[in-house]
């Protein structure tokens, strides 16, 4: 039967040190450090999202400033909002609450963030920067959080076979790449692999960012693998499940992520490493 890898207690242990961290910044340059946070709309999800995000900053020290803007907000409106936090000195990181209402373009609007402020690391060139493996940048969170998730279990990931199942900009895309700074030999598969389960079986390492419930199952695992469940998904009963059928997986892999509980707030804690990160580099 498979270890949990607890992301709660680890995400937890993270924020304490981020603890230090922030309260040495505010000692050292008379303020906090501070993430601003735009949501547009009234999506319940999104609505959740943000309020733990404000619960991290006030635990950790961080300062958080929230935008809650109508659903009838203009893209321009957006636009002169970035333009101004990008302005002000105090603003460390900036981040836009997705998804955005269909009639917004969050395409349009990422660019428009600083990339020094961009703690969601979802531009272009803070993706650049993973590329060619430039360290200062901000990385994305849930791949940040993965990483740690998967070095937690003591795995020495070099030469070790990761496969990556999705290739979304946010997830799939950049985890691979940090996989493969970890020296991993690196299968990125999505929804036109043929025969998933023949490519999974051979993983060392298995994420799994899709958005399906149960995709993967225990057949498709390799004995001893190391599994990272990535979804977020709501069952027939409402209830919050991952794309790993968690129970059949379990019995054949060595560590597992559960589902709430894994990856989601190790996202949250490295939103607040970033902030930090960010700030940092802003008062140098
Ligand atoms: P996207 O919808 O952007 O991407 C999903 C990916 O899965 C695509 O690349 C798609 O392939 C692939 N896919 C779809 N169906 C299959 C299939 N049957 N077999 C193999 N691949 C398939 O999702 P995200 O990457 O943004 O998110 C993935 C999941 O992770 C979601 O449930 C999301 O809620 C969750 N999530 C959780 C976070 C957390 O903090 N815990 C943070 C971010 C996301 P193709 O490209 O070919 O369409």
């Amino acid at each position: 039967m498979a270890k949990i890898i607890d992301g709660k207690a680890i995400a937890n242990a993270l924020q304490d040190r981020l603890k230090e961290q922030a309260s040495y910044f505010a000692m050292r340059f008379g303020r906090k450090p501070k993430l601003v946070v735009i949501m547009v709309g009234e999506d319940p999800a999104s609505a959740v999202y943000v309020r733990n995000k404000i619960r991290a900053c006030e635990n950790v020290g961080i300062n958080s400033e929230s935008y809650r803007l109508p659903e009838t907000t203009e893209q321009s409106e957006l636009e002169s909002l970035i333009e101004k936090l990008n302005k002000d000195e105090t603003a460390d990181g900036i981040l836009i609450q997705l998804p955005l209402p269909s009639r917004l373009d969050a395409k349009k609007l990422i660019p428009l963030i600083d990339p020094k402020k961009d703690v969601d690391g979802f531009s272009a060139e803070n993706l650049g920067a993973l590329v060619l493996d430039d360290k200062r940048a901000l990385y994305s969170c849930t791949p940040l959080g993965i990483i740690q998730l998967i070095l937690s279990t003591g795995i020495d990931l070099t030469g070790k076979h990761a496969v990556v199942v999705g290739r979304s900009n946010e997830v799939g895309k950049p985890v691979a790449l940090m996989l493969l700074q970890h020296n991993a030999t690196v299968t990125i598969c999505h929804s036109k692999t043929v025969d998933l389960g023949a490519v999974t079986r051979t993983a060392d390492v298995l994420v799994v960012a899709v958005g399906r419930e149960k995709l993967i199952t225990g057949d498709m695992v390799k004995e001893g693998a190391v599994v990272i469940d990535v979804g977020i998904n709501r069952d027939a009963n409402g209830k919050l499940c991952g794309d790993v059928d968690f129970d059949s997986v379990a019995e054949k892999c060595s560590f597992i992520t559960p589902v709430p509980g894994g990856v989601g707030p190790m996202t949250i804690a490295m939103l607040m490493t970033n902030t930090m990160k960010a700030a940092k580099r802003n008062v140098q």
